[in-house]
């Protein structure tokens, strides 16, 4: 143990060693994973319940470790967002999956869209705007076609900063989707004033809303809002037919979740395409 005061020591016992060095290690690997080509993304349909179409896919990145076999976003996105290291992370991200898109538009899909997850380091980076500009230029892929995904304390830490930068990329021409709705402290009233196009029910709502009245009642409330406000709402985390009968019921436009597919390597992504109505 290590004297830390007077009278207080602090213990180090050998699992908190191996913690430590576990984390201390996957910093050091993360450092090298993009120059060695180890991420990759997989794709999560959306399917649009009104045509019964998979309209659009969230892009989720995952890291196959020489070692550890595929580790989870969990496992590192905090990290590289302490160390700094999501940014250019994210710029691969962001590139990768409008690369992809578009490969599918041309394909024959042309209205296929991409969702890309946005980390606050990201968001408040000075050139943001323009990054994604030069993406979208340089891959060809239509402004509309890309959609962000955004969550509520990421636009909370400065409103006003936030809606600028909300602006900015509304100005573009992506769309804006607020990720995990419901579970931030975002105040009802922003909304009128973020210039966003789709609301995206977390998933700890959705879990439940079949068995907790509470859980049914704020999804039913969030889809009665996003209709009202003229926004888009997808409910994520679907895994049963009962939660997808509930939120047809109330109106909700998309769904994303297990029921229909997990993410998915771009190739079978593409399987899923060539299918007509998928629900
Ligand atoms: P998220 O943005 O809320 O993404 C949804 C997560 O829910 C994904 O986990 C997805 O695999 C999982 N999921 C989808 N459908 C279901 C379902 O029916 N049931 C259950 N139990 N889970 C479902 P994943 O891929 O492990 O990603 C976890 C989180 O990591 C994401 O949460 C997001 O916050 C972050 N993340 C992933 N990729 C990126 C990225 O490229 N950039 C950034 N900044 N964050 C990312
Ligand atoms: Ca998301
Ligand atoms: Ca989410
Ligand atoms: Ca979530």
């Amino acid at each position: 143990g290590k004297q830390t005061g007077r009278n207080n020591f602090q213990f180090y016992t050998p699992a908190m060693n191996e913690q430590a060095l576990e984390r201390l290690r996957i910093e050091g690997d993360l450092r090298n994973a993009l120059d060695h080509g180890e991420f990759l993304l997989h794709y999560q349909p959306k399917v649009d319940l009104a045509s019964g179409r998979v309209i659009g896919s969230e892009a989720l990145i995952r890291w196959q470790h020489p070692q550890l076999g595929m580790v989870s976003p969990a496992r590192f996105i905090g990290l590289a967002e302490e160390t700094g290291l999501i940014l250019p992370i994210g710029a691969w991200v962001l590139r990768a999956a409008c690369t992809q898109c578009r490969q599918w538009q041309l394909g024959g899909y042309a209205d296929i869209s991409v969702s890309v997850n946005l980390s606050v380091g990201q968001f408040l980076q000075k050139d943001l705007v323009s990054s994604i500009a030069d993406v979208l230029e340089d891959t060809g892929l239509p402004p509309e076609s890309l959609e962000l995904e955004l969550t509520e304390s990421l636009m909370m830490t400065d409103v006003e900063h936030a809606i600028g930068i909300l602006a900015g990329l509304k100005k573009l021409g992506v769309r804006l989707s607020i990720d995990d709705f419901g579970t931030g402290y975002s105040s009802l009233a922003y909304l009128k004033r973020f210039p966003i196009d789709v609301l995206k029910i977390d998933r700890s709502f959705v879990r439940d809303i079949t068995i907790d009245a509470d859980d049914a009642a704020i999804t039913a409330s969030i889809i009665s809002l996003a209709r009202h406000l003229k926004l888009r709402v997808i409910a994520e985390g679907v895994e049963t037919d009962e939660q997808l009968d509930y939120l047809r019921h109330y109106g909700c436009d998309e769904i994303q979740g297990y029921l229909f597919s997990p993410p998915v390597p771009a190739d079978k992504f593409e399987q899923i395409l060539r299918q007509d109505r998928v629900m």
